[in-house]
């Protein structure tokens, strides 16, 4: 899992630098460094939609040509998906969002083995795994939260430890996305293959990120999103494993082989199709150039402020995020005025109810309430420049100058 090395798959295309130039120039006002939470459309994948918004209407289940042609698109968006995963086309199932995949995954994992009542999960899920847990308890299941280390790391043996007879499915994320810390998975879904339990894993923020080849891997679910990777909002996928039962959680007409009902969002899967295969041919510059950016801006930062600590495991991470404490300051106060400079980034606590919350993900890390409060998430991607990380270089450090001058509590 620690590799992420990418093999020269030999289908990078250079045409692909085109659109990219164009694109900065008509929004330089921006510098988009929230790559975690949003990515912009790739021009390829719009241009492979449209048809499917304008002219190629067709309904994909019709029984006359002109749908035919359309089920055609959306069976190439399974093939180009399964090529990126490394599994059957068969085995991808489209679905609304990566909420959605992740719920369809536990929810069928319960429904498989109605006399198992138990989950296993992480204090870091994202809230679409966790809320779902947290539902399954108010109807009666147990659910053993597995705990991390202050590096955002997890003990294996801790997953092996929680897992009961009665447990039902454990589910781990793949990539945190809030700190980029990387799991062994490997070594847990061996351990839930062992013990004959389900594995789930919500793979959003690793799918596009790492080389993820499903046939060396034994996991029933896989979660994935399109708009994490250069496809519109809206749109998801679950990989099921052939060999595993399944029981949908959208219930009505037969798409996706009866696991899935509803219509085709027919533009978006085609979308989702066309991201995954340009992902694949960009993994080795996720792996380097965007690399390259996180590790320049840390670095560099660094030398010019004091103070500045990274949240999570520096070297087990994502090659694009950069989670960052900057101690005696309050984040939300740099936010803003980066914000006002046009650089976007997100905070590593969350306002909700009126009142600054540290997000559970650091919260978890036992951080204290100060340092998460003066955390920032930066996550870049293939559309950021150096040009534009210079220009962070040098408004960054004189925000954080200035706040800490004002401010009595500098660290
Ligand atoms: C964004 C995200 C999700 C949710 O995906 P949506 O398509 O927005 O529903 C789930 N898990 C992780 C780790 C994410 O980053």
């Amino acid at each position: 899992m620690r590799n992420i090395q990418e093999t020269n798959r030999g289908h990078r295309n250079n045409s692909r630098s085109r659109p990219r130039t164009k694109l900065m120039s008509a929004e330089n006002q921006i510098i988009y460094l929230d790559n975690n939470s949003s990515t912009r459309i790739d021009p390829e994948v719009l241009e492979e939609m449209m048809p499917f918004l304008t002219e190629r209407y067709g309904n994909p289940s019709g029984s006359h040509r002109f749908g035919a042609q359309v089920k055609d698109a959306t069976k190439l968006a399974h093939e180009r998906l399964a090529a990126l995963l490394g599994c059957e086309p068969t085995e991808v199932v489209f679905t609304s969002c990566g909420t959605e995949s992740d719920n369809t995954a536990l929810h069928s994992a319960l429904q498989m083995t109605p006399a198992r009542r138990h989950i296993v999960t992480t204090a870091v899920e994202h809230n679409a795994v966790l809320n779902y847990c947290q539902a399954a308890a108010k109807n009666g299941c147990d659910v053993t939260i597995v705990e991390v280390d202050e590096e955002g790391n997890l003990d294996v043996a801790e997953i092996e430890q929680a897992i009961r007879p009665d447990t039902a499915v454990v589910s781990v994320m793949w990539a945190n996305n809030e700190t980029g810390v990387i799991f062994p998975l490997e070594e847990i879904s061996a351990v839930c293959r062992e013990k004959g339990v389900v594995f789930h894993t919500d793979a959003v923020q690793a799918v596009g990120k790492t080389k993820i080849n499903l046939a060396e891997q034994s996991f029933q679910f896989l979660a994935l999103s399109g708009h994490k990777l250069h496809a519109p909002k809206g749109v998801g996928a679950l990989y099921v494993n052939r060999n595993s039962k399944f029981h949908p959680l959208v219930i009505g007409g037969p798409q996706e082989n009866g696991r899935r009902a509803g219509t085709d969002n027919v533009a978006s899967i085609v979308g989702l199709g066309k991201a995954a295969e340009i992902a694949a041919s960009t993994l080795e510059e996720e792996n380097t150039q965007v690399r390259a950016l996180r590790d320049r801006f840390e670095t560099e930062l660094r030398a010019q402020l004091d103070d500045v600590v990274i949240n999570g495991d520096a070297e087990n991470r994502l090659p694009n995020t950069s989670n960052l404490a900057f101690l005696g300051v309050d984040a939300q106060a740099i936010l803003i005025k980066l914000d006002q400079a046009g650089i976007c980034c997100s905070l590593g606590s969350s306002c909700t109810t009126g009142a600054v919350e540290p997000s559970h993900v650091l919260r978890a890390m036992h951080m204290t309430n100060e340092r998460a409060r003066s955390s920032l998430r930066f996550s870049f991607g293939r559309y950021n420049t150096e040009a534009e990380l210079d220009r962070v270089l040098e408004i960054l450090p004189r925000i954080v100058n200035t706040l800490r001058q004002l401010s009595p509590l500098s660290a």
